[in-house]
């Protein structure tokens, strides 16, 4: 049986309970080298065949999980962060549906959360923003014509960039053709939950500057919105409002 599973943002204890059995079991294990803590790898088994993906192109990759399954073997492929974010987690699917092959998927935590972690926020903040754009710049992978920064920018909703920190230059020319500002907050979260990691705080006018700075090129991820304000002006939830009934409380008079 094929697993994907989501590795997390890198800390080993973020994985989930599910994924570590997975590891703990697997007779192989295909992981994404360059963004996947080689820690994790302590969980396999000392039998377990590992190999990196990043010295693989997708052929090679598929051709060691078809072998896997004609042996009966389980292999687990192993992605950073949530497969389900720029994983190239589907080709891979599609391939093994494809040949009737069984597999799952495993969620993991995505570095979009573990960033917000490490700012200690939340994106959706009542009378804030109560969207979060998860996007990218356009680099070797096209983004499509409709979805280009400028177009998504005009929502000023809270937006996280991945892919994106070598590009910081466009990145911040496009967003300031829409809703941000100058000095809206921003944010570049530098290998969140790793030993290593780093978190700048700098305004949408300084963003490439700080990149610049700091030299990050990679593994970063950029955050922009009023929700990283110092003090954002959000209003409390309804959910726990004393004034308000929901199905598990009634309203109270203070
Ligand atoms: N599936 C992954 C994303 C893979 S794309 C996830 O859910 O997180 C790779 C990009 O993710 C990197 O270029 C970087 O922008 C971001 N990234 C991955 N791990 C990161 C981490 N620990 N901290 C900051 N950014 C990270």
């Amino acid at each position: 049986m094929i697993h994907f599973v989501g590795a997390g943002p890198g800390a080993p204890d973020l994985i989930t309970l599910r994924g570590k059995a997975l590891l703990e079991q697997a007779d192989i294990v295909i992981y994404a080298g360059s963004l996947v803590n080689p820690v994790l790898l302590g969980f396999c088994r000392d039998t377990c065949r590992i190999y990196n993906s990043a010295h693989m192109h997708l052929q090679e990759t598929l051709q060691v999980m078809y072998a896997a399954d004609e042996e009966g073997l389980d292999l687990v492929r192993l992605h950073t962060g949530d497969p389900s974010l720029y994983g190239a987690v589907q080709e891979q699917a599609d391939a093994l549906r494809e040949r009737g092959i069984a597999f799952d998927m495993t969620p993991g935590v995505s570095s979009l959360f573990a960033a917000a972690a490490a700012l200690e926020r939340e994106y959706t903040l009542p009378g804030i923003s109560q969207t979060l754009i998860i996007t990218r710049v356009e680099g070797r992978t096209p983004v499509p014509e409709r979805e280009q920064l400028t177009d998504l920018a005009r929502h000023g909703a809270s937006m996280v960039l991945f892919l994106s920190a070598g590009l910081t230059d466009r990145v911040q020319e496009a967003l300031l053709q829409g809703a941000y500002r100058k000095d809206t907050p921003a944010a570049i979260v530098y290998k969140a939950s790793w030993p290593e990691e780093r978190i700048l705080h700098c305004r949408l006018g300084n963003l490439h500057q700080t990149a610049l700075d700091h030299q990050i090129r990679s593994t970063a991820l950029l955050l922009v919105g009023d929700f990283l304000a110092d003090r954002p002006a959000y209003e409390n939830s309804r959910l726990y409002d004393p004034h308000f009934t929901t199905s598990y409380r009634e309203a109270r008079d203070s």
